[in-house]
Formats: structure tokens, sequence, C-alpha cells
């Protein structure tokens, strides 16, 4: 097989910047495809295809352009990436990964299917099917929608029966998900890769912090059980071979307050709660996903730190990042920022890695949340 020199990246957000930031060090063409001109992925990649996702012509150039495929963002149009197949375009990962994980239903059914304790969940679509969930499993729980839901959008925590059904009706015929709200101890998340031949590493366990269904905190490692850290990469391990991924990918799951583990999400691509793998480990979470899909070995992840990762989230208060200065007084503070221009509320803008020495503990914790605190959004 030739040998790969150029990689496609549908999607052109932070994840596919930061994966196109490592495929330039290593020497790789990088051409993205996204909606929006300056995307930030396309102001580090060569070229950038401005086009819908799921213009067929343009994702046919990015095909030709590219030797090989992927995507940082998974509610693409799955057509594009079966068209891509159809002409015999390398893409990693498959769609039949795509079709699995952009599916809530599809992807809860895999993981019980595999073995993987999930929450109790149930398909909604009209009053009579929430009627049966809610006598079933009880409240309170979370409605969210099957398909295209990303950082807690298309979700709804319900408490009633009358509150549910506020929700079907804000659905509007979508088609949900019940799912039984888990008295939460943490959450965490194994980052892992895999390759065609079936190799695959996984990470330490990262811990997440989330506030209102958004990432806001990552801590690496996770402050739970050795045990409980094994089997959560065990069941990490499972999910990327039961799939079949080729490629980096996260697998969140809910530590109970009875200590047991449920998968929750798996998404196939690099993840917002893997960010601190690019300054504590030789080698990122980006670089292993350039390895898997192009046939080249992974790296046994190293973590030469422990980490806090803290996401820097626009507040709709203006775009331009004030307290740079004072936050980078601080030493131990690696800052990441994704060159998008609005700082809407809550939008991904940037993230900082603050390594610790010894053990992540409240103070590190404290430390990290003050240094978040000297950031703000500026007219
Ligand atoms: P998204 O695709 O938006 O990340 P998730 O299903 O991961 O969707 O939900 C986002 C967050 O909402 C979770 O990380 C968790 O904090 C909370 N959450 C979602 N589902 C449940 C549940 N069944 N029980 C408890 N908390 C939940
Ligand atoms: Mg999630």
């Amino acid at each position: 097989m030739k040998p790969i020199q150029s990689i496609g990246v549908i999607g052109g957000g932070q994840l596919g910047r930061m994966f196109a930031l490592d495929a330039k060090r290593m020497g790789y063409h990088v051409v993205t495809l996204d909606p929006h001109e300056h995307s930030p992925c396309g102001q580090v990649a060569d070229e950038q295809i401005v086009a819908a996702y799921h213009d067929l012509a343009a994702i046919e150039e990015l095909g030709r352009s590219s030797d090989v495929i992927t995507y940082e963002f998974e509610n693409i149009d799955i057509e594009s990436v079966r068209h891509l197949e159809s002409l015999s375009y390398r893409v990693a990962p498959a769609s039949r990964v795509l079709s699995v994980t952009q599916n809530r239903l599809f992807e809860k059914q895999f993981a019980r299917d595999a073995g993987l304790p999930t929450t109790d969940f149930a398909r909604v679509q009209t009053a009579g099917d929430l009627a049966g969930a809610a006598e079933r499993f009880g409240f309170p729980a979370i409605l969210k929608t099957v398909h295209g839901g990303y950082d807690g959008k298309g979700q709804w925590q319900v408490n009633s029966l009358e509150q549910a059904l506020a929700a079907v009706n804000a659905a509007r015929g979508a088609e949900l998900i019940f799912e039984k709200e888990v008295s939460l101890a943490c959450e965490v998340s194994v980052i892992a890769t895999r390759n065609a031949q079936d190799e695959i590493v996984a990470y330490p366990v990262a811990e997440n912090a989330h506030e209102r269904g958004i990432l806001t905190m990552t801590v690496a490692p996770a402050r739970i059980e050795p045990g409980l850290a094994a089997k959560a990469q065990a069941m990490a391990t499972l999910v990327g071979r039961g799939l079949g991924i080729v490629g980096t990918y996260c697998t969140e799951f809910f530590v109970s307050t009875d200590g047991e583990l449920l998968v929750n999400e798996i998404a196939p691509r690099p993840h917002n709660s893997g960010h601190y793998t690019i300054d504590v480990t030789p080698c990122s979470q980006y670089e292993q996903h350039i390895r898997a899909i192009c046939d080249l070995p992974p790296s046994p992840p190293r973590l030469l730190a422990n980490a806090i990762m803290m996401n820097v989230l626009g507040e709709g208060t203006g775009d331009h990042l004030a307290g740079i200065a004072e936050l980078l007084s601080d030493p131990s503070i690696v800052l990441h920022v994704y060159g998008k221009r609005h700082a809407v509320a809550r939008r991904k803008m940037g993230h900082f890695t603050m390594l610790v020495d010894g053990p992540v503990d409240d103070a590190a914790i404290a430390r990290a949340r003050s240094a978040l605190a000297k950031l703000r959004w500026t007219a």
C-alpha cells in the first residue's frame, strides 16, 4: 500500500485543529472540510474545503485530496462517509461505527450486548411510550434526543410524568431515549486507540466534572480505586474491539453511588477529556489517532505528570480573552486557544492544562479553579 501523505478531516472544530497540529508536526498534508471559513482546523490545515457535510461533490473532492479520511465530529452526515467508502476511499473509523454511535439507542444496546452495563433505558416517541418507560423505571430521568445531541444539548432532566410529557412535546416528534438518572459518585472516561491490527492502547482513566451537561474539568488520573480503573480500561477495550474502531475513541462512564461502572457514551474520535494527553504524555490522543489511521504502531501511554484540564467557555460578554498574563504567571499552566471568533455563552473556546506535582488533591483543584477565574471575556 502506498504510504499515507495526506489526511482529510471532516469537521473543522478544535478537535480537528489539535489533530492537524500533530499531523503537521509529523509531516502530513492536512485538508479539512467544514461549512464555515477560517474554522479552527482550517486555520492550521494546508487546505480547507468550505462546504456542508452532506455536499457529496465536496466530500468527493476531500476524498481525491486525501490518502485517508477521518472526522473530528460525530454528528456529520453518515451518508458522506458511506459515499467515500463506496468509492473505495479509505475512511477511519468506518461508517458502521458511526451508525452505532450516532444513535443513543443503538449505542446503549451495543454496550448491553457486549456485556457492559448501562443505565436503564427505553425508546420514547409518543405519550404512550413515555407512560410505559416511566412505569418501568420511574423518576428522576433524562430524556435525550436519540440523534444529534452534544454538550448537553437536546436533553431534559425530568422529575415527573408531567415534566416528561412537556419534554416530549418540546421535542416535536423527535425520537427520544428515556434514561433512568444515575445517582453519580463521579464520571470517568477512558481514551483508547485501536489500529487495524487490533492493537489497543488505553490512557489512564480520567475523571470528569460537568456543569449543565458540558464538560468543565478533567482530572488525570481519576481519583478512583485501582481495581475500578482497571475495569474501566478493560471495558473500553471491549468497546473498541466490539465496534471495530480504527482510531482514537472515548468511552464515557458513570460511577454510581453504589460503585457500579455504567457505560454512558462512546465517541469514535479524540475527546475533550483527553486534551490533557497533549501536555503530559509523550504521544497525545491525536498522534495516536494519526498513527492508527496511517497504519503506524501505537505508543504505549505514559503519564509524565498528573494533570487538571479546565475548559475555557465563552460567556457571551465579548470575544476578547483577558487575563492571560495573570493566568500564565503560574508556571504549571499550558494554555490552548481554538481561534473561534465569537465567544458565545457556553461555547468551548479553549482550555488549559495544569501540571500537578504529586497526587491531584482538593488544593490543586482549588488552584485550577482560581486560575480559571483569572480569565474573562471582554468586548
Ligand atoms: P452529551 O452527548 O451531551 O455529552 P451525555 O449523555 O454524555 O450527552 O450527557 C451529558 C451529561 O449529562 C453527562 O456527562 C452527565 O453529567 C449528565 N447525564 C446524562 N445522562 C445521565 C443519566 N442517565 N444519569 C445521570 N446523569 C446523566
Ligand atoms: Mg457526553
